[in-house]
């Protein structure tokens, strides 16, 4: 049975949307001008993704991968207003982008214990902080009692042109596929949830917009 989620300590904005829609970017500039702390919860994932490959560990191996995450120490802080990882005693944040991460991360990302293990890290976020926190479940898993949730969408075109023009090879539409469909936390809009198409917009424009419908 759900349980009802606590009232929230702190603020959280919520940002959510497919891949290379632009909210990353978003959620940061937006934190950075509430003065919330930032929090990127796709690098968790990817840290995880990463631990994986670096033990060769095969991501389709959900128990495997599972033991792994619980052995390892994987510590979650707030530097300068932006969430930091360490994994193994490795800040493995330079190393998050590449492409064997990107291709293998919505594998990782479908493990339900995996989802349970970062969740709970994500909402230790909010105990000590007003956030805004972005990803594909945080309107609808993670902290669905918060009323401030944006999701940010945007043509595939325009999605896709953006990687390439960031020299970021990344099958988008496979990944997207798998974010929407799997069983745990898959994306989609949350109930409440304000819906801003980035197509046609700047960043500027987005935060913008993001300020004006959420009342920030
Ligand atoms: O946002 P980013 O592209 O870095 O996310 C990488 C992957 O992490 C996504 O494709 C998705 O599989 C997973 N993810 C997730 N839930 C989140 C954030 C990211 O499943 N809250």
């Amino acid at each position: 049975m759900e349980t009802t989620p606590s009232p929230l300590p702190h603020k959280v904005v919520a940002i959510d949307g497919p891949a290379a829609s632009g909210k990353s970017t978003v959620a940061r500039l937006l934190a950075r001008r509430l003065g919330y702390v930032y929090v990127n919860t796709g690098a968790m994932y990817r840290a995880v993704t990463w631990l994986a490959l670096r033990h060769g560990v095969a991501p389709s191996d959900a128990a495997a991968v599972g033991a792994l995450l619980d052995a390892t120490p994987f510590e979650c802080g707030v530097a300068a207003n932006e969430s930091t990882l360490r994994v193994e005693g490795v800040d493995p944040a330079p190393f998050l982008n590449g492409p064997e991460i990107t291709a293998n991360v919505s594998a990782i990302a479908a493990i339900p214990h995996v989802r349970e293990v970062l969740v709970a890290r994500q909402r230790e976020f909010v105990l000590r902080h007003d956030l805004v926190m972005e990803g594909r479940d945080i309107g609808t898993v993670v902290f669905p009692q918060t009323r401030l949730k944006a999701y940010i969408d945007a043509s595939e075109e325009v999605r896709a042109a953006r990687r390439s023009a960031q020299g970021i090879r990344d099958n988008l539409a496979h990944r997207d596929k798998l974010d929407s469909s799997r069983a745990t936390a898959p994306l989609k809009v949350a109930d409440g949830a304000v819906v801003i198409d980035s197509t046609f917009l700047t960043i500027e424009g987005v935060v913008d917009e993001v300020v004006q419908r959420l009342g920030l």
